[in-house]
């Protein structure tokens, strides 16, 4: 049975450092006597005690361990050990499925995306977005909703540190923050942790790393003067358009 999520939903659950705890276990082979059940797996994973674990093939935060955090009803490292193990079925993690992009960062390669990769790029980012939704479930969905929007960030920011720097890559990124902006504004996201508006300063910071590898990128920042947006984020970006004027 293949489990419905893949290595990078698992990565875009999971922060930083339950990530490379279970990578650690999984490649240690502490992950044993592992079981396809009928809606699901189970395993049993060796941390400080033994550990029984089992996990939905939906979803795998929807499970259950016997450890301190799993009683809890956190996803801890055990849970994601074995989901990792139910993707690849015991073979060899890659290199790059190891690494996880929590913050967005400026690749440092200038260059521009052939058309099918543009359409390709955008295409991702769109399904990125989809996470980033609005808020009108009630409060014990608020935890929930609050890894979609992190979830939604950190695939963006997967996204965003593969980018070639150039005014076409540029132009992409004002749009997602512009995006990201009116989502905040009037599409009915509850960002009060604050996810999303870090994400979008990250963001920016990108783009000014942007224009100092490739002055012309400063051209697309141009768009954002006259732009009320939720919390000034575009001015770092205006003066760097105008020089440093009143804008
Ligand atoms: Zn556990």
């Amino acid at each position: 049975m293949q489990p419905k999520f893949d290595l990078n939903k698992i990565k875009f659950v999971t922060d930083q450092p339950t990530f490379e705890k279970a990578v650690n276990l999984y490649e240690n082979g502490k992950v044993s006597d592992f079981q396809e059940k009928f809606d699901g797996f189970s395993a049993r994973v060796l941390g400080g005690n033994f550990y029984q674990v089992s996990i939905s093939s939906k979803n795998f935060s929807q499970g259950s361990c016997d450890c301190y955090l799993g009683q809890n009803d956190y996803i801890c490292k055990h849970m994601v050990a074995v989901a990792i193990h139910a993707v690849l079925g015991g073979k060899p993690i890659k290199k790059e499925d190891k690494e996880v992009f929590y913050e967005p960062k400026c690749s440092n390669r200038p260059g521009e995306l052939s058309k099918i990769e543009l359409a390709k790029t955008q295409k991702s980012i769109s399904g990125a977005m989809k996470y980033i939704k609005s808020y009108n479930g009630p409060s014990r969905i608020w935890f929930a909703y609050q890894d979609s929007l992190i979830e939604g960030c950190n695939r963006l920011s997967a996204i965003v540190s593969e980018l070639p720097v150039s005014r076409q890559t540029a132009d992409l990124l004002v749009k997602m923050l512009l995006r990201l902006d009116k989502k905040l504004c009037n599409g009915g996201v509850d960002d009060s942790d604050g996810t999303v508006g870090g994400f979008m300063e990250e963001l920016v910071n990108v783009l000014q790393e942007f224009s100092r590898i490739d002055h012309g990128c400063t051209a697309a920042f141009k768009v954002l003067k006259n732009q009320e947006t939720s919390f000034g984020w575009e001015e770092p970006l205006l003066k760097l358009a105008y020089g440093i004027i009143n804008v």
